[in-house]
């Protein structure tokens, strides 16, 4: 069975490619998917397999049932794109000014749809039903999963994989990790108010740069002295906003960033800590503030059982060379809902472009990814769906 579905993925490889290119060329943005998830549908529609569009949004849910009585596993790829200006040089590259798809969500669709193309023309020998969701706005929090799931895209699901393409590792390469794998990501917005005045009398004045410069310093301490050191956090002041005539004092500032961790006690703890820091550090200056705190995504936690499994359906796929443990990645990924759900794991398909040392990261101008990491992904995800009827 897995021999005949490899088959039929490498068969249909130059069509996943065709799919990836022109939903490259036709990005959408997070929550505007439209037409891709209507390209998406139109897809499956022609297939003739079971398909429901507008889940929790634009989200797109097909589902192929294997004629043996088996469990039901769900796969999921996202769809959205960034606001980002494509500036590849490739016959493939977004016509769309502005928009592109920088993260590989484009390859993602394309090994979906082929994986299930290929496991709905093998059903009659398959067991148990299998789950495509497509997701929307992965990108943008709060992000298409929950809204998904709340739309019952999981109902009577067992267990659920998913993976992203990685263009920082070479293709060949399949990442795994039990536990923690991506963080919590999450954003704040601080505003001091101080008292302006005249740039020649501080004394009669309660400068708001220089509080916020004292505080952007003392939110360091909670990584370096108060976090135990054993766990991993990121505090960033992305941005530092006060803007003025050269000789006035900042009546208000603004500070804007993110937290990462990936556990719920620390990430409680340092929205706590950075409470305290902020009133401390306002006291000292007479100023005031407003303090507001946006939980993103939580921390993608994978299931210990289904990574295990995971790696041994890898063991299996000709194309990939290395199996290795994951290091902690601090971004983000709404995938994490699924999870807190219901079983599975979440992996990274090697897919470095050829060539391309070390390439360009995820959400850079020039990010590309080696297409034939597709196919692996594909067989990964395809070996794990099937196989997940044997597993214990
Ligand atoms: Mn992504």
């Amino acid at each position: 069975m897995i021999n005949q579905l490899f088959s039929k993925l490498e068969e249909y490889y130059e069509e996943m490619v065709s799919i990836r290119r022109f939903m490259h060329q036709h990005p959408e943005l997070s929550f505007q998917e439209y037409n891709t998830a209507q390209f998406i549908q139109t897809f499956y529609e022609n297939l003739g397999i079971e398909v429901k569009g507008k889940v929790g949004g634009n989200g797109v849910v097909a589902k192929v049932y294997g004629k043996k009585p088996g469990k039901t596993v769900a796969l999921r790829a996202d769809f959205d794109a960034l606001p980002i200006h494509d500036e590849k040089d490739v016959p493939y590259k977004s016509l769309v000014p502005g928009v592109m798809h920088a993260c590989g969500h484009d390859g993602h669709t394309a090994t979906l749809l082929v994986l299930a193309k290929a496991l709905n023309e093998l059903k009659d020998d398959l067991e148990g039903n299998y789950v495509f969701i497509h997701q929307h706005a992965e990108e943008f929090a709060p992000g298409g999963a929950i809204s998904m799931i709340k739309d019952g895209c999981l109902e009577g699901v067992d267990a659920i994989f998913g993976t992203h393409l990685w263009a920082s590792e070479t293709t060949g390469t399949i990442q795994y990790r039990t536990g923690p794998i991506m963080a919590a990501a999450d954003r704040f917005e601080i505003d001091i108010q101080g008292k302006g005045g005249h740039g020649a009398q501080p004394h009669k004045t309660r400068d708001a740069i220089v509080t916020a410069s004292q505080l952007v310093l003392n939110l360091q301490q909670i990584v370096s002295r108060k976090v135990n050191p054993v766990h991993s956090a990121v505090v960033t002041v992305g941005s530092f906003t006060a803007e003025n005539a050269f000789n006035v004092i900042a009546d208000k500032a603004k500070l804007i960033g993110t937290v990462r961790t990936f556990n719920d006690e620390v990430r409680q703890f340092i929205e706590e800590e950075m409470e305290k820091i902020i009133q401390g550090t306002c006291h000292l200056s007479d100023s005031s503030f407003t303090f507001l705190y946006e939980r993103g995504y939580p921390a993608v936690v994978n299931h210990a059982k289904e990574t295990e499994f995971l790696i041994t359906c890898a063991k299996d796929v000709p194309e990939v060379l290395t199996i290795e443990e994951s290091e902690l990645q601090m971004g983000g990924e709404d995938f994490a809902y699924y999870l807190k759900e219901i079983p599975g794991t979440f992996f990274f398909t090697g897919a470095k472009p050829p060539g391309a040392d070390p390439g360009f990261p995820h959400h850079h101008p020039k990010f590309d990814i080696d297409e034939n990491a597709m196919l692996i992904a594909a067989k990964t995800l395809g070996t794990a769906a099937i196989r997940v009827h044997q597993a214990e």
